[in-house]
This record gives C-alpha cells, sequence and structure tokens, in this order.
C-alpha cells in the first residue's frame, strides 16, 4: 500500500489514539459509533450512541446511586423522560394526577395521551382519601410530585404508595424540586422517580436533560430501556457531562439553597405586604409535620408567595427585585421569581398574586433586603 494520501490522512490523524490516557475528570465521547473487534464485540459494549454512551452511562449510574434505584435512564430533557413513562402504559389505562402538577405534564395529558386512549382523573394529592376515591379498577399510574408546583402541598409519599400497591398500580414521584438530597421516594415505596435534570443536577441554567430511576421493576427496565433507544430521546455527551460536573457539587448547593429559602421565608412571614408564605420548612405550613418526617436536611429551595394585592402588585413587586431575575426555570445558583398564574394561563389554578421563587446562592442578607425594598412599592 502506498503512504496515504492526503484526504485519507485527514481522518486516519485526527482519529482518537489516546486509549490508555486515565484522565481523572471523564473525557466527553461525543463519537458516535465505536470500533468493532474482530470477534464482533465491542470495548465495553460501545456500539454506537442512541444505545449507550459513556457518559450517558456515568450519568444513569451516578444517578441511580444517589436515588437508591436499581437502574436509571437519562433522556434529552425532563419531559422527555416523563413522556416515556406514559409509554409504559396502553391504551384504556387510567392515570391518576395531581391537582397542581407541573403544568407541562398536565398539557401533556390532556393533548396527547388522552388522544392515545389513556383516562386522566385530577386529585388533591393532599387529600389521603381523595386519592383513593379516585381509584379505579383500570388504575395503571399514580403521579406523586411533592412539594407541588407552585403551591407546595405535600403529599404522604409512603401512603400513596401503598394504596397503590394495594390496587396493582405503579407509582412515580416527580423529584426534581427536592433532589436525592432531600427526599428518596423509591426508599419509600415508590416504583419510579423522575428528574427534570435541567433544574438542581445541572445546577447552574445552561443544560437540559431528564431521567427516569427505577427501584428494580425489570418489566419496567426493559419497557423503558426499548423506549430510550428506540424513540431515541437520549441527552448529547455533553450534556451528559454538564450534568455529572453539576451532580459533584448538588449536595453542597441544595443544602446552601435550602437555608437560604428557609431564612428568606421565616423573614418574608414578617414582612408588610406579603399576604402568605407558602413554605413546607416553616411550621405556618398545614403540613409542616409531614414534610419534616419524608424529607431530611430541610424543606427545599423552592417557595411561593402571596403578594397582598391582586396580579398588578405580584408584578410590581417581581419586576422590582433586584437579586431576583424575572424568569422562568429553577434550580440554579441564580435565584428567580416568576408570576405562575401568567405563564400557566387562564385555565390555571394557581392564585393570581403568587409569586414563585427559586432562591439561589446569594447572600441571604442581600435577599431579604431586596425583598424589603421591593415590597416598599406596594404598601
Ligand atoms: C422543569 C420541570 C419539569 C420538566 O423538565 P424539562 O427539563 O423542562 O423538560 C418536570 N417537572 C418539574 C417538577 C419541573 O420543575
Amino acid at each position: 500500500m502506498s503512504k496515504p494520501r492526503f484526504e485519507t490522512l485527514a481522518i486516519k490523524s485526527a482519529e482518537n489514539h489516546f486509549h490508555e490516557a486515565n484522565p481523572v475528570s471523564a473525557p466527553i465521547y461525543l463519537s458516535t459509533t465505536y470500533h468493532r473487534n474482530e470477534d464482533g464485540s465491542f470495548n465495553e459494549g460501545f456500539a454506537y450512541s442512541r444505545h449507550s454512551n459513556p457518559n450517558r452511562s456515568i450519568l444513569e449510574s451516578s444517578i441511580a446511586q444517589l436515588e437508591n434505584g436499581s437502574r436509571a435512564f437519562a433522556f434529552a430533557t425532563g419531559m422527555a423522560a416523563i413522556h416515556a413513562v406514559f409509554e409504559c402504559l396502553k391504551t384504556g389505562d387510567h392515570v391518576i394526577i395531581p391537582d397542581d402538577v407541573y403544568f407541562n405534564v398536565k398539557t401533556l395529558t390532556e393533548h396527547v395521551f388522552k388522544r392515545w386512549g389513556l383516562e386522566v382523573s385530577t386529585v388533591d394529592m393532599s387529600d389521603l382519601s381523595a386519592v383513593e376515591n379516585a381509584i379505579q379498577s383500570n388504575t395503571a399510574l399514580i403521579w406523586i410530585e411533592t412539594p407541588s408546583n407552585p403551591q407546595l402541598k405535600i403529599t404522604d409519599i409512603q401512603a400513596v404508595c401503598d394504596l397503590t400497591k394495594k390496587n396493582n398500580a405503579l407509582s412515580v414521584v416527580d423529584n426534581t424540586w427536592p433532589t436525592p438530597v432531600l427526599q428518596n421516594p423509591l426508599d419509600l415505596g415508590a416504583d419510579m422517580v423522575v428528574h427534570s435534570t435541567t433544574k438542581y443536577f445541572g445546577g447552574h441554567s445552561d443544560v437540559l436533560g431528564g431521567c427516569v430511576v427505577l427501584g428494580g421493576n425489570s418489566d419496567l427496565e426493559e419497557k423503558l430501556h426499548m423506549i430510550q433507544t428506540h424513540s431515541g430521546g437520549v441527552p448529547s455527551p455533553f450534556d451528559c457531562w454538564l450534568i455529572c460536573r453539576g451532580i459533584q457539587t448538588l449536595s453542597l448547593r441544595v443544602k446552601a439553597q435550602t437555608s437560604n429559602a428557609l431564612e428568606l421565608a421565616k423573614h418574608l412571614e414578617t414582612c408588610e405586604g406579603i399576604e402568605q408564605v407558602l413554605y413546607p420548612g416553616i411550621p405556618s405550613h398545614p403540613q409542616y409535620t409531614l414534610a419534616s418526617s419524608q424529607m431530611k436536611n430541610g424543606a427545599g429551595a423552592m417557595l411561593s408567595v402571596l403578594v397582598k394585592g391582586g396580579v398588578e402588585e405580584a408584578m410590581k413587586v417581581s419586576n422590582k427585585l433586584k437579586y431576583f431575575s424575572c424568569a422562568t426555570s429553577l434550580g440554579g445558583v441564580e435565584s428567580l421569581v416568576e408570576h405562575r398564574k401568567s405563564i400557566e394561563g387562564p385555565q390555571s389554578p394557581t392564585p393570581k398574586n403568587l409569586l414563585r421563587l427559586s432562591v439561589g446562592l446569594e447572600n441571604v442578607e442581600d435577599l431579604k433586603e431586596d425583598w424589603e425594598q421591593a415590597l416598599k412599592t406596594i404598601s
């Protein structure tokens, strides 16, 4: 054979040749495909990146361990993960979702899965007898989100999961807000946990991601594996890498942000211009005791306030805040504030004077002063 010509050299010379470099931080494996050995096998089993990728494997194994799960499946967004859970069901199945479930879950069930023949009931999940009454013979899945968004209602995970088991249905907990630092639903009997890793796992508002974690159900594992690799809604290697990077500081961030949220919630309760603070970490919350027993390390870094007045007053206050940026989403290092009703639309049951806060890592004294000055505009 002659010496490779320029075009061939351009391909071969730029290929990976550091097979054993042994870096401390994982390299980003952008390659979509992997060399096949002479005997037909693949090193470490990687063949094609929709099926599996080293960065995704690291991410999935990490989240499975942090949630005490048997296996995790990563998706490109939280909603893609949630979609995959619903895809495990079949036409004619009945699903129970919370009345203030993450708004896009409600939209997804109404506009996509009802068309596929799923029956959906909306229930106040903080009321156990309401959940029990909503169960039908074809109930296949009960959706739990606690603390709820944006009203911070608490669902008794263990009690609802017991009910679910008794009725041969599956339970899933959206654990995006508490993260495994504050709550481990699989330990309380849930079959599945879903996360939007866009939020606290990523932690820096610069990556989208989602995942489903299983508690050991092998039938579900098979279904989800099929859905993940054949529907193909998988995250990019770089996104997996960013989320893994976030995971390494997850505990520190969530604990510090939770501590800021608790202190801010207590302060806001004393502020004129605030009608009510919705935060399960303070004794005025109707389910403070339940929250304290099923969560650890605090009640999280999300809280909502009802501002005295209506939409106009709520908007005025949120626009006046300097350290809380007006933006959607949550879980990043920076504090955010959002008027939820105007994002969710006129059908939303969210009170019109509600502002939702994602408390960040700033100094809490600055956050308190920021609210004091902003509330002056309405008092
Ligand atoms: C953001 C969020 C989702 C959806 O996640 P995406 O990554 O935006 O698709 C689902 N559940 C909760 C509780 C969320 O906050």
